[in-house]
């Protein structure tokens, strides 16, 4: 195998930095500026999190470093606490301020998330600058230094080693969350929300977690800010300081943790340099700061959308799964004995304002069995799989699962009953690899949460779901390209790592919908050999495809749907000859 050199840069860059300011050639000015960009790089390691994983984009995120900052502030100035106890403090504060601001603002979509953002960044500096118990907009100093011992840390070059220390733990926390069952789910939410949601991810819960991670970074930021400028005022935590956070984490790539130091570096040396350079261009009258940043920003968008780490370190390593020490695997779900019935639809019905799309539709699927579910476009056969896994609400009529009724579930607990899906517009996550995109699909096997997964002791069970998830891979033939991008395959591969996404959840019913669309010859005889192999193992199969030699070979018994009516109901002999049928659909097909 060729080494690459690209991934040492930021091994080799990230050494130089720690032993700079001990070599005595980095002057204290530089020594403090990059204590800055350590302070401002937990803040956009957050956002990448928030914004350029999980896609929601803040730009109240210096309100958080406020509430570290102020906490530990009046604590320490008001009551005498030592900064150490006011840590956890800081932390707990910011937590339990981003869950109840994150309750109300991750529920918004579109552009009022961001413009939620705003508000709430807004009202904070000048909720900060209106407390007199907080020093109003004078601010509250005589914050006393961090202390080891008797021996205070006023030299910069002391508190670089902690807040350098601190970015370094934020760095690993934040990577080993990103690689771990959470961090697949937060990685699904942006990419493909339905895909996360039918696979059992709360994804309300998801978003909730991102923002009150991000948020708690940075009130670590504003903890450690707080007793290096040894004063706090509402300045630094309005809604400019939280538009330049966003601004660093975008310009270091969105998505890329190193990316959010990097970017932090650059925007706190830009605006350093600014500061110096502005006032002898334009003379001191005016903010043209934010005219430069703005400049910026659009800079960025137009040549680096994906910011400047991946045009200078390349695309991310395929990340390496652990390997199961023994041969254990995920227990398996019994299955009900062949022939038992399963799903049972009794007059279905599906009305889109005027339009019914499933129009009073029964069927029955027992188990052990492939059912093929057929119809010209617009039939209401993909409605229909969204009204069975809980994506839409019956309008009336009901659908029973194994005995459970399925009116008004959601996709989560149709996951959880064990209905494993396919879309028919695939819903992949593009920028992660396929083996990872599989294992989404075993979500619910795993356990491991946002604590686990930080403190990477997740090891053990995440061995488990990739090894399940590389033997799904190795059924559907694409075992040598699971370490790929999701989005270097071709459409009709990315059909075939959805069908081993939904085996993965070890589902009762599997619900295809139009899987061999875009699959060459051989690989759908290979499609049809695993459906066999997965009927024989007490898998029912529910069918929807155009190609009538694949489903007509495979299925047990057949349901034709035309204008969200079933028109016909029979096993595929009969199916071919019925002239409802033949008139409808089949007719003008062959
Ligand atoms: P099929 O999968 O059989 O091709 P669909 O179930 O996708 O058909 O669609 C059935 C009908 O319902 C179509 O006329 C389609 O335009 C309509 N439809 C599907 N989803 C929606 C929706 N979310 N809102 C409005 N109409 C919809
Ligand atoms: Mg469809």
């Amino acid at each position: 195998m060729k080494l690459s050199w690209r991934p040492l840069i930021p091994i080799i860059c990230a050494l130089g930095i720690l032993i700079a300011p001990f070599t005595g050639l980095m002057p204290d000015y530089w020594v403090t500026l990059f204590n800055y960009i350590g302070i401002s790089s937990l803040v956009a390691i957050g956002l990448v999190l928030l914004t350029g994983v999980g896609g929601m984009t803040s730009f109240g995120q210096a309100a958080f470093v406020g509430f570290g900052a102020y906490t530990t502030g009046a604590l320490t100035v008001h009551f005498g606490v030592s900064p150490w106890l006011t840590l956890p403090a800081s932390l707990a504060v910011t937590m339990i301020a981003a869950g109840l601001i994150g309750a109300i603002t991750v529920r918004l979509s579109g552009h009022y998330l961001p413009l939620g953002t705003i508000a709430w960044g807004i009202a904070f500096f000048y909720l900060f600058g209106n407390i007199g118990w907080l020093g109003a907009h004078d601010g509250l100093p005589g914050i006393p230094p961090l202390r080891i011992g008797a021996h205070a840390l006023f030299d910069p070059s002391e508190y670089f080693v902690v807040v350098w220390l601190a970015v370094v733990l934020a760095v690993t926390a934040t990577q080993n969350l990103l690689g771990s069952r959470i961090g697949r789910a937060i990685r699904a939410l942006r990419r493909s929300t339905r895909a996360a949601e039918a696979f059992g991810v709360n994804t309300a819960g998801a978003k909730l977690m991102v923002f009150v991670y991000a948020a708690m970074l940075a009130g670590l930021a504003g903890w450690l800010y707080a007793h290096f400028q040894r004063s706090v005022s509402p300045g630094p935590f309005g809604i400019s300081a939280g538009t330049e956070y966003l601004l660093m984490a975008v310009l270091g790539g969105a998505g890329r943790v190193y990316g959010a130091i990097l970017g932090a570096a650059g925007i706190t040396v830009l605006r350093d340099q600014l500061q110096n350079f502005l006032p002898w261009l334009v003379g001191n009258t005016g903010n043209f700061e934010a005219i430069a940043f703005g400049a910026v920003l659009v800079l960025i968008l137009q040549f680096a959308s994906n910011g400047l780490w991946p045009i200078l370190f390349g695309p991310p390593p395929a990340p390496t799964p652990p390997a199961p020490r023994d041969d254990r695997r995920l227990p398996d779900r019994p299955l009900p004995e062949p022939g038992t019935p399963l799903l049972q639809a009794q007059s279905a019905r599906k009305a889109f304002g005027g339009l019914v799309a499933v129009n009073d539709v029964s069927f029955e699927v027992q188990s052990s069995r492939i059912i093929g579910l057929i119809g010209p476009n617009g039939a209401g056969k993909s409605t229909t799989f969204n009204l069975i896994t809980g994506v839409l609400p019956l309008t009336s009529g009901h659908i029973q699962f194994e005995g459970h009724a399925l009116q008004a579930q959601t996709p989560q607990r149709a996951a959880m009953l064990g209905l494993g899906r396919t879309f028919q517009h695939v819903e992949i996550v593009a920028d992660m690899s396929v083996i990872e995109n599989v294992a989404l699909g075993a979500h619910l096997r795993g356990s491991a949460g946002l604590v686990r997964a930080i403190l990477n002791l997740d090891r053990a069970e995440e061995a488990l779901l990739f090894a399940n998830a590389r033997r799904q891979l190795d059924r559907v033939g694409l075992a040598d390209v699971a370490f790929k991008p999701a989005g270097t395959l071709a459409l009709g591969q990315l059909r075939l790592v959805e069908v081993a996404r939904a085996l993965c959840l070890n589902p009762v019913l599997l619900l295809l919908d139009e899987p061999a669309a875009g699959l060459r010859v051989g690989e759908k005889k290979a499609l049809a050999r695993l459906l066999r192999e997965v009927r024989s193992e007490g898998i029912s199969v529910l069918l929807v495809e155009h190609d009538m030699d694949f489903v007509m070979s495979l299925a047990d018994r057949l349901v034709v749907l035309d204008f969200g009516t079933k028109i016909a109901e029979g096993i595929a002999s009969a199916i071919r000859q019925d002239p409802v049928v033949l008139e409808a659909y089949l007719g003008g097909v062959s």
